[in-house]
């Protein structure tokens, strides 16, 4: 039996509820038609978090990360500066809910969401990407950067102890990262297909650990002076 699907509502949402853009208004602060306009706005922004936001962990769902990354995604081809993808996929969580039942696997589920908002900067967006699946998108961040991040994150998961009723339990995780040059027209599914292929390694390979794309060759460059490298050569094509 499926579990309960955390993104249908959300999606449900998005699909099927028009969310208003309601522009400021020229109404006097006073007027009644003024609490009514606050009313309708604050409701406005709740829907629209609703639509973005996973239920159960409190993270972005899917339909927000795909956006987000598509946006990154252009941004990178723009500045040159290198975006990183980290996946991770919890080990083992089929066994986890078989033991401890469901409810006892949401509350894991939300710890490591905790964990994982905690270790990341303001800049990353983290997504629950599906089940026990989580993406985070690292704007501005090498493939070296980017493995120091999912190993502290790593880290982190095996330390944490769960406590739930009389049970303390540690689940660990697997991680696939690569890392977008702004070099190449790539798909953002090829992208996260590149992510996925290292984690599927990391699985095979024991799991609980981290497997990156094959590091570049370090170019020494700032991204500074890759844009100043841009600009040049664009600069000649005029
Ligand atoms: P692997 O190490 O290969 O990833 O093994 P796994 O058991 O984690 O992987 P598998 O794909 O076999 O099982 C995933 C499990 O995650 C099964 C499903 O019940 C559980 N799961 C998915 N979403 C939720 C959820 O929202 N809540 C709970 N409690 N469990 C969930
Ligand atoms: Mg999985
Ligand atoms: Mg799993």
């Amino acid at each position: 039996m499926g579990h309960r699907g955390p993104f249908l509502s959300s999606n449900f949402l998005l699909d099927h509820v028009m969310i208003l853009r309601v522009p400021e208004p020229a109404i006097p602060k006073r007027c009644s038609l003024y609490r009514v306009y606050l009313k309708l706005r604050s409701e406005n922004k709740k829907l629209r978090n609703l639509a973005i936001v996973d239920p159960l962990t409190g993270l972005y769902n899917v339909r927000h990360f795909v956006s987000v990354l598509r946006s990154e995604m252009e941004r990178a081809k723009r500045t040159g500066a290198p975006l990183s993808l980290i996946i991770l996929d919890i080990d083992y969580f089929k066994s986890v809910n078989d033991r401890y039942g469901h409810p006892t696997g949401d509350m894991i589920l939300k710890s490591i969401a905790a964990v994982l908002k905690d270790l990341v900067r303001l800049t990353d967006t983290v997504c629950r990407y599906g089940g026990e699946e989580f993406i985070i998108v690292l704007p501005g961040t090498s493939i070296q950067q980017a493995v120091k991040v999912a190993e502290r994150i790593r880290k982190a998961i095996q330390d944490k102890l769960v406590k739930v009723g009389t049970n303390d339990i540690r689940v660990t995780a697997s991680f696939g990262i690569a890392t977008f040059l702004g070099d190449k027209n790539e798909s953002v599914q090829s992208f996260i297909d590149r992510a996925d292929q290292c984690l599927l390694k990391a699985k095979r390979l024991g799991r609980n650990q981290v497997v990156s794309e094959a590091l570049p060759p370090d170019t020494q460059m700032t991204p500074e002076e890759k844009r100043a490298l841009f600009a040049a050569f664009s600069d000649r094509q005029h």
